[in-house]
């Protein structure tokens, strides 16, 4: 570490967009930082999940920076979907452009930060054993960075190869002439299920869960939306921050049931045919009303048995026992046809769970199947996962992850009440993975530097959240999600994926716009609900 040993303004972990955009700020208001990435380049979520057919959900145009006009202008993207390898070159890009590298340590991993109470800072220890002190902490460290724990028994002994979406080998795989198994079927497989079939001899997959998918229609972005959306740029963002999700996706205010069922079938279907989330603004409640949101499910069904031949294998690809888009829905290209294919079988491991990966491939309850590789596409501990790995000690030497056993507890998803000047961007509490993160990721930099002008201008020496403030939070992320559909899902923004992880809905739920005003007015009333010492 070229840097070892020194005393920062802010100790930044994680090079990913939002560590990265933390540091370009940082500096912009003459503070020193020094960030920490485990991972060998920048790019967070990019560097690590590079998979076949990994790609953006949200369109390319509104998944980007938007903080500088120069760099809008001088990047142009390819497709409405980027894929990975470009995504990756655009945060490159973004580190060279505002020379954000030679602050950041890559390959080092934070394992503790420690409060002083006597000082007032932070001690920040690495795996590489140098510990740096700084008055600030933000913890820029993804929420879905941290894979989750698999345990498949005799997974030792398979004599194939094991690979994982979200570690992907740099060199990329070729599964020519090879038989693949895949494990899980969240995003990340419904993304690299038609590339790997298009590859392998025969590709099986394994699916505990049905997801709900619908088709990107990615292709290049045609000039002439590129030139509206330079000449519009500023309107566009602008409007951007007071969507419900940080992106366009036309909400309509009409109530389902209010309409025929002739204009849910066209309505659904013409925004089935604009593609990705646009789906998912058909109706003013989908997500609030069950009866409205079984007239969603019955749509995507209908699609799914359209589609997918065999009708047996369209059943067990449909979901019934949660309500549509109460998991993240996918955005996918050639999904369900996939299962057309002679090279593809689904099994479904709900019905015969697997018992065991054994030397040869997989062994359900009720067959065996062998393999030349296996791909794990298991998802991740979402949102607390990578908080948890890092031993954050705050006021009175209490443990970050003691005080959320019961789950995460901050106000706004940015502080949590014992830990002074420590922030989590995107954290639990904040509209984070609901939302198009990029703007997520822009809001709460923006709002977290500001605040840090602010201190420097009183003199002041610490920020944290009240309890009271973080309690009324925590109620009121807790109310919201309990008006919605969304805690009916065992999905992974309810914890549900890890065993043993308090069930909580951890996001919040009441939209970006309106989270960004609350956040606003909390400032205009001088940063209420924190104590400032
Ligand atoms: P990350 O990109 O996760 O970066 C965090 C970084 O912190 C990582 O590089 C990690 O190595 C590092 N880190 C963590 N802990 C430590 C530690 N203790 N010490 C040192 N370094 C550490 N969101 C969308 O809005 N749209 C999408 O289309 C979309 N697609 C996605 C696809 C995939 C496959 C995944 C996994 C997520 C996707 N997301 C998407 C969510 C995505 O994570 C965010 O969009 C965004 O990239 C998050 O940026 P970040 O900087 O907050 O976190
Ligand atoms: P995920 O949605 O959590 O999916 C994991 C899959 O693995 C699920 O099908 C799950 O089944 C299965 N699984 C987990 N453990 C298993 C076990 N022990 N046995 C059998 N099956 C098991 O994870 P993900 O696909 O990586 O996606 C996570 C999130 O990342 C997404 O929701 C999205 O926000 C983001 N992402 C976005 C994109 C994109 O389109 N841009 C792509 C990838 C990821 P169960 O459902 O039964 O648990």
């Amino acid at each position: 570490m070229a840097q070892a040993n020194r005393s920062f303004d802010v100790v930044i972990v994680g090079a990913g967009f939002a560590g990265m955009y933390m540091l370009h700020k940082l500096r912009g208001q003459g503070m020193t930082a020094i960030v920490f990435e485990a991972g060998g380049g920048v790019g967070g979520t990019w560097f690590w999940n590079r998979y076949p057919g990994a790609r953006v959900d949200i369109r390319s145009l509104e998944y980007s920076f938007s903080f500088s006009e120069e760099l809008e202008n001088e990047w142009k993207w390819s497709e409405h979907y980027a894929p990975q390898p470009e995504l990756l070159r655009y945060a490159e890009h973004v580190a060279d452009r505002f020379d954000l590298k030679r602050d950041i340590v890559f390959n080092t991993r934070v394992e503790a930060a420690v409060f002083d109470e006597a000082s007032n800072r932070w001690s920040v220890t690495t795996d590489g054993g140098d510990t740096v002190s700084a008055q600030h902490v933000v913890m820029a460290t993804g929420s879905l960075s941290v894979p989750t724990n698999v345990d498949f028994a005799g997974i030792e002994d398979f004599g194939g190869t094991i690979y994982r979406t979200s570690q992907w080998p740099h060199e990329g795989v070729d599964f020519s002439g090879q038989r693949v198994g895949v494990i899980g079927t969240g995003s990340s497989a419904i993304q690299s299920i038609p590339l790997i079939a298009e590859q392998a001899a025969k590709m099986t997959v394994f699916q505990r869960t049905p997801n709900y998918s619908v088709p990107a229609h990615n292709g290049p972005i045609a000039e002439d939306v590129y030139a509206d959306w330079t000449a519009r740029r500023a309107e566009y963002r602008l409007a951007m921050k007071s969507t419900a999700g940080g992106f366009f996706n036309d909400p309509s205010e009409q109530l389902t049931l209010e309409a025929a069922p002739e204009h849910h079938a066209t309505e659904f279907e013409r925004r089935w045919q604009i593609g990705g989330f646009h789906i998912l603004g058909a109706y003013a409640d989908l997500g609030i009303d069950s009866e409205a949101n079984k007239v969603a499910a019955a749509f995507a069904a209908e699609k799914i048995r359209s589609i997918v031949k065999d009708p047996a294998v369209a059943d067990i690809l449909t979901p019934k026992d949660y309500p549509w888009g109460t998991k993240r829905l996918c955005v996918d290209s050639n999904y369900y046809a996939t299962f057309n294919r002679d090279n593809v079988e689904l099994v479904d491991i709900k019905a015969a769970p697997i018992e065991r990966i054994t030397a040869g491939g997989v062994k359900t309850r009720d067959a065996e199947y062998s393999f030349d590789a296996i791909v794990l596409a298991t998802g991740f501990d979402a949102m607390t996962g990578a908080l948890d790995r890092i031993a954050i000690t705050g006021r009175g030497g209490v443990r970050m992850k003691d005080r959320w056993a019961e789950g995460p507890r901050t106000y706004l998803g940015l502080m949590v009440s014992g830990f002074p000047n420590l922030f989590t961007v995107t954290g639990p509490g904040s509209p984070s993975v609901l939302t198009n993160m990029v703007t997520s990721i822009e809001q709460h930099v923006e709002w977290i530097a500001d605040c840090l002008l602010w201190l420097r201008g009183r003199g002041a020496a610490t920020i944290e959240a009240t309890l009271e403030a973080e309690n009324g939070w925590v109620d009121q992320v807790n109310e919201i999600a309990a008006g919605t559909l969304f805690p009916q899902a065992n999905s992974w923004y309810m914890g549900a994926n890890v065993p043993g992880k308090p069930r909580q809905f951890l996001p919040f739920a009441g939209g970006f716009g309106v989270y960004r005003e609350i956040c606003e007015e909390v400032v205009e009333r001088g940063y209420e609900g924190f104590a400032v010492g």
